[in-house]
Formats: structure tokens, C-alpha cells, sequence
């Protein structure tokens, strides 16, 4: 085993890697060192997702099986959702594990590690925030993923986050400025904001619409950066002064992930969103008239609680009108502690799955018709990596790290450029093929 090293596995999503990434750096300024070995290092660590049930199995899993090879006198430590809410569940299931480390304190690993190796136990989760003044971004190739909130506020039914994060929680102006500023010196060349909820961005400070003038000021503080992307906004909170600004500006990607979730008025009230369908489609309506060539994602959940043969086919219909560029859809989990765990579950699995599977087949079909659209045209790409074959590997605007398609790229241009690709073609469904120009 090497002294002060730590090995560190990130589960679940974006927001989990940021979190991770501080962790990583909190301990590289106390003088440890990532290993790649976990069997070597002095500390492990697993910042856990707890969202959903395969998620929490995923993390038990993980812990218990570098925890196989544990020796007495390494540390294991759960961090992150699953180690907030569900503490007893990990404590029960994995019993080597030597302490917990909640969401809102991972400021506190230093001093955690220090605990554990003067012989003080930390099994108990601290609910106290204590983040700011820490970076919160997390680099990925050339792009990175810069967090300006945490927690959220909504009370959507399906939904355990508000329950492990807490309420909302703004990151004040400066301290993300300071980390755009920070990543504009390193030369990326893609920002990714993320939050639960990008759209409620000051709320908690009573301020309304915040996230245009805030994105005004990430431009200043980081004019080099030359594509900036918003993850994850809320219906009814995507503002005409957003997609006016992002219409007019050369920076903000004319790309907007919106998780919709349904769009049958009533399984909507049930599941306490806004369920005004009307106005979704104005802002939608409005996005494409200003953005004509702008990429909307969305997400949806089949199998909800008293959801009828009618209200999918409301959504299914939905999908087919609005030919989302991505969609997302997943069958629906009763998740303890949330308030439609209280519904009757009464969608059989098999029913949640076969919609699943036909908005899915739809989408497919939907995808690559939208990327055949773009054969014959010049496309920006983000070049990060290339292939065995000699073939490069990059995104478009159109394209989010992990979630969207790939542009398989013939020809000559620097890893971690953005390069002008002429698209010859499409791949499968989801993806382009292309020449540098
Ligand atoms: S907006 Fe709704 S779905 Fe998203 S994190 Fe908040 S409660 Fe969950």
C-alpha cells in the first residue's frame, strides 16, 4: 500500500463527477496522489448516486467489490447520494466501509481522512453545507462541467433529489467567475453548466431570470472559451431574454437540454409539474423560430402512476410533433420517500417497458431523419480523440459529452480543436460521419 494515495470512483452523473474532481483536489492540496491501483492505494473512495434503485444497487456493488481486497489498514469511504439518504441501507450492505460523506460536505474529506487515521469514527452523515469557496468544476478532455447550483427546490413526484440535496442552493456570481476565468486560462474549449435546475439559477436569492445576466458575465470572465452549452432547464422557466440571448450570441450553443417528463396535462398535475402543454410548445415554437438549427433534447418517463392507455398516446404524439433532435425515456421507479411513492404503482412493468420501447423506436427514427438534414453541410467539431483506424472522433453543437451522438471524422486536426467537418453521411441513428475541411 502507498502512503497518502487515494483511488476514487465516480457513479451516476455530471454533477457527481464535479463533485468527485473537488474531492480529487482537496486531497492533492493535502499532499495525496490519485493511484490507479485501488489495491495500493491508502484511500479509497466512491462518490455513490442514489437516485434510483439501479443506481444504488450499482453502488453497493462497486464498494463491496473493491472492499474484496480491502486491507485492515486501508480507509474506504462512501461519499455522495446514496451516502446522504440512504446511509443504513450502505452501512447494512457493505460493512467495511469506514465512513460516510454527504453531498452538501465533501469540502470535509481532508478532515475525514484525518479522523479515520487518528482512530475517530465517521459514520454519520453531516447535513451542513459547506461548499462555497470551493471550485466546482470537472474537467473532460477539452470540455468542462462547471456546476452554478446545487439542490432543488421543486417538488416533482418522482423525483428523490430535493430529499439528498436539500433545497436550492445559488452559487454566489464571483466564485463561478472565478472558476470560468480558471478554466479559460486551461485552454478549454467547451463549458458545460449544470445544476439540478439550470433555469432557477438565484432564486434562492430572490432574483428572477438570473441565468441570462449570469451567462453575460461567464463570457467576459472567460472570452476564450468558444462554445459554452446549458444543461438541464426547467419548463416554463426557459425565458424569452434566454433564448434571445442565446439566438444572438456566437458563444451559448444554440443546444438546450429540457427535461419534459410527460406531456399529458393530467399525468403532468400528478406528477407536480407544470402541465400548461400550451406554453411548452410557445417556448418550444419560439426556440426554433429564433434557432432554426437549434438541437432540443428532452427526457421522459412512461409508465407513471395512473398513466392510461390515452395519456401515452397523448405522449407518444408529442414526441412525433416536435421532432426533438434527442430524447431520453425511462420506465418509472416508485422511489421511497418521494410523494408519488404514495400512488398505486399500477402500470404493469411490462407496460411501462413496451411504451419505453415505442418512444424509443420513434425517437430512433426521428434522430436520423433530423441528422440527415445536416449530409452536405459544414458543421464546427470538437475533435477528442481518434480511433485505431486513424479516424478522429469529435461532437457538434448538437452534441452533449455521453448523452449525444459522435462525429467519426476522416482527415487531419489537433485533438481538442474545433474544426470546420463537412458531414458525408449518417451512422446508425445517432451519429455523423465527415470530412475535415
Ligand atoms: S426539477 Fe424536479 S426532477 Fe429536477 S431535480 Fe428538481 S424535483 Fe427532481
Amino acid at each position: 500500500m502507498k502512503p497518502n494515495t487515494f483511488h476514487l470512483v465516480s457513479l451516476g452523473c455530471a454533477k457527481n463527477t464535479v463533485d468527485s474532481t473537488t474531492m480529487g483536489n482537496l486531497l492533492a492540496r493535502q499532499g495525496y496522489s490519485f493511484e490507479e491501483d485501488p489495491r495500493k492505494a491508502e484511500v479509497i473512495i466512491v462518490n455513490t448516486c442514489g437516485f434510483i434503485k439501479p443506481a444504488r444497487e450499482e453502488a453497493i456493488e462497486t464498494i463491496n467489490d473493491l472492499a474484496k481486497h480491502k486491507s485492515k489498514k486501508q480507509l474506504l469511504v462512501a461519499a455522495g447520494c446514496m451516502a446522504e439518504k440512504f446511509s443504513d441501507e450502505l452501512k447494512s450492505h457493505c460493512k467495511k466501509i469506514d465512513a460516510l460523506l454527504g453531498t452538501r460536505s465533501i469540502n470535509q474529506i481532508g478532515q475525514i481522512i484525518d479522523d479515520l487515521k487518528s482512530g475517530t469514527s465517521r459514520l454519520s452523515v453531516s447535513n451542513r453545507f459547506d461548499m462555497d469557496r470551493l471550485s466546482q468544476f470537472a474537467l473532460q478532455g477539452n470540455s468542462a462541467y462547471l456546476k452554478i447550483a446545487d439542490g432543488c427546490s421543486r417538488r416533482c413526484a418522482f423525483c428523490a433529489i430535493p430529499g439528498i440535496k436539500g433545497d436550492w442552493h445559488s452559487r454566489p456570481v464571483e466564485e463561478i467567475l472565478r472558476d470560468a476565468s480558471v478554466l479559460d486560462e486551461q485552454g478549454v474549449q467547451e463549458l458545460i453548466l449544470i445544476a439540478q435546475d439550470t433555469t432557477a439559477y438565484g432564486i434562492d436569492r430572490g432574483e428572477k431570470d438570473a441565468l441570462p445576466g449570469l451567462l453575460e458575465k461567464i463570457e467576459k470572465a472567460a472570452p476564450n472559451i468558444p462554445w459554452i452549452r446549458i444543461l438541464y432547464a426547467f419548463p416554463g422557466f426557459v425565458s424569452e431574454h434566454l433564448i434571445d440571448l442565446m439566438a444572438s450570441d456566437n458563444h451559448i450553443l444554440p443546444y438546450l437540454d429540457i427535461p419534459l417528463q410527460h406531456a399529458s396535462p393530467a399525468v403532468l398535475k400528478r406528477m407536480l409539474r407544470p402541465d400548461n402543454m400550451d406554453s411548452v410548445r410557445k417556448t418550444l415554437e419560439y426556440m426554433r423560430q429564433r434557432m432554426p438549427e437549434m438541437a432540443i433534447r428532452s427526457t421522459f418517463i412512461t409508465g407513471f402512476p395512473g398513466e392510461t392507455e390515452e395519456d401515452f398516446t397523448t405522449l407518444y404524439q408529442f414526441v412525433e410533433s416536435m421532432e426533438f433532435d434527442r430524447v431520453g425515456v425511462f420506465p418509472y421507479y416508485s422511489e421511497k420517500g418521494t410523494p408519488s411513492a404514495a400512488y398505486e404503482d399500477d402500470v404493469p412493468e411490462e407496460v411501462k417497458t413496451e411504451r419505453q420501447e415505442q418512444i424509443y423506436l420513434l425517437q430512433q427514427e426521428i434522430s436520423h431523419d433530423v441528422n440527415m438534414r445536416f449530409v452536405g453541410k459544414t458543421m464546427d467539431v470538437l475533435i477528442e480523440g481518434i480511433q485505431d483506424d486513424g479516424m478522429l472522433i469529435g461532437r457538434t453543437y448538437r452534441d452533449a459529452p455521453e448523452i449525444d451522438g459522435l462525429v467519426f471524422v476522416s482527415g487531419d486536426a489537433p485533438i481538442g480543436g474545433i474544426v470546420p467537418v463537412r458531414i458525408n453521411g449518417v451512422v446508425g441513428d445517432y451519429d455523423l460521419l465527415g470530412s475535415v475541411l
